[in-house]
């Protein structure tokens, strides 16, 4: 029945020099839940409406800078919290600010007939990745948009965001306010859309349902924590490729194919050491490993999918046979989390490392104890996915596993890809890489899914090899 069809096309323009990821959804899709359309402003350069808040900078000038952003900060995390072992899975204590995100609804004082929310009217959506001379854009920040999440959103640094606008550090971000940039990746502006409170309707399933932060959904609509009432009208700031990716009946990733249970629409905002996470979705149980830390194992849809199945294909084919133990990867909403600089977007996730069949489970890691095979095959698993960013593994731990690769019959291209040893342990090369206190897990780094228009990856300057 469906007429949605989502295509997600890497085009080369010719002579343009520019790559566009080409996300196209036909206007009407009947999969979409009843929103009032208002459609608005899609071109970022429209010019302002009477009585709105002044811009913080006209459009570019000649000469407006261009350098400035400075190296982003290295990627590691020092050491580390221990993965508890045991064979139980620690249990989730109740949030209560999760207690109200999901509870329904009140009903009205004088109930009557509630609208009905009529389609969301959409327009294409474009996400340009600009590999060429880079554009100068006017952004108009939404409610609640931070200097920060603007710059993340067209890959530029939160430094050169502030020096092209002459913005200082106690400059506040305001709804209404306009910034120029000179963006690397041009996604299309949120939308503002009006919707009617259903019955059954929490804050949770509105946001998930519409591809929106559960908080800012919150925080836009009434600043005290309340219950939604039947009827009111809310607004939301849709952002479009999220929101058609979470409603396209065909997945934008491969993986998602064959694991459509996990949810769409959690996507990661920001660099992993100074970031958040929207709507992350846990883990799923499975054979073959445990969550030792539910209240942190939470991650962005594209790192879960591709977690599972790299899980799923080391299960079915390492012959390893205890379960691997997953510890944390980021909290629900990510964010700082204790013992850690990064995991706080979704898609960093610590595991322990598997011990060899003769030493009992609960036994401290040390490097002689390691099944460095084991460790190999869940590399590899991983690695084929395409999609992982960099892995954490003390150097002292590659030379065995070099060693077990070679004997598994891994070629040395594949060997000299996949692991830093023995070019040094500040190589950067090797997509496994030395950083202290990763003696006893290996930290996975996913990357960035193909639709989080404001997922910021790692550092290149370690990102080689
Ligand atoms: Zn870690």
């Amino acid at each position: 029945m469906s007429s949605v069809v989502v295509a997600l096309v890497i085009a080369l323009a010719a002579g343009g020099g520019v790559a566009t990821a080409l996300f196209v959804v036909p206007r009407a899709s009947q999969a979409l839940q009843a929103v009032t359309a208002r459609t608005l402003q899609a071109d970022p350069e429209e010019p302002a409406a009477p009585g709105e808040e002044p811009t913080a900078a006209g459009p570019s000038e000649a000469g407006a800078p261009t350098g400035g952003e400075p190296e982003a900060p290295t990627e590691g995390d020092g050491s580390e919290p221990e993965i508890p072992v045991g064979d139980d899975e620690e249990p989730e204590p109740v949030d209560p600010d999760d207690e109200l995100e999901r509870a329904p609804a009140l009903d009205a004082p004088s109930p009557g007939k509630v609208p009905t929310n009529p389609p969301l009217q959409l327009d294409d959506v474009e996400i340009e990745i600009v590999e060429g001379t880079r554009p100068w854009v006017i952004h108009r920040l939404t409610p609640f948009e931070t200097f920060d999440q603007v710059a993340h959103r067209y890959d530029v640094t939160p430094e050169a965001l502030r020096t092209w606008n002459g913005l200082g550090p106690d400059a506040k971000a305001a709804g209404g306010m306009r910034v120029k940039l000179q963006a690397r990746r041009v996604p299309p502006p949120r939308q503002e859309v009006q919707y009617t409170v259903q019955p059954g309707d929490t804050w949770w399933s509105i946001a998930v349902a519409h591809g929106i932060d559960s908080r800012e959904l919150r925080a836009a609509n009434g600043t005290a924590p309340r219950r939604l009432t039947v009827g009111e009208t809310l607004d939301l700031w849709i952002d479009p490729a999220v929101h058609h990716w979470v409603h396209s009946d065909r997945a934008a990733l491969d993986d998602e194919d064959v694991l459509t249970n996990i949810r769409r629409g959690a996507v990661g905002v920001g660099p992993p050491w100074d970031g958040r996470l929207m709507n992350g979705v846990q883990i799923p149980a499975g054979e073959g490993w445990r969550r030792k830390l539910r209240p942190s194992s939470y991650g962005t849809t594209h790192a879960v999918v591709t977690l599972v199945a790299a899980l799923q294909a080391f299960h079915a084919s390492s012959g390893y046979e205890r379960a691997l133990l997953l510890g944390s990867m980021s909290r629900r909403h990510g964010g700082p989390l204790s013992g850690h600089r990064s995991h706080q977007t979704g898609r960093d996730l610590d595991i322990r490392l598997p011990l060899s069949a003769d030493n009992p489970p609960w036994f401290p890691i040390k490097p002689w104890r390691v099944d460095y095979e084991a460790l190999w095959r869940l590399l590899e698993a991983l690695a084929d996915t395409g999609e992982i960013e960099i892995v954490f593994l003390d150097y002292e731990l590659q030379k065995p596993l070099y060693k077990a690769a070679t004997s598994l019959g891994a070629d040395e291209d594949t060997r000299r890809r996949m692991i830093q040893w023995p070019r040094g342990r500040a190589a950067h090369s090797g997509l496994v890489r030395h950083e202290s206190g990763h003696g006893e897990h290996i930290h996975v780094r996913f990357r960035c899914g193909p639709l989080e228009t404001e997922c910021v990856a790692g550092n290149p300057s370690t990102d080689g090899g």
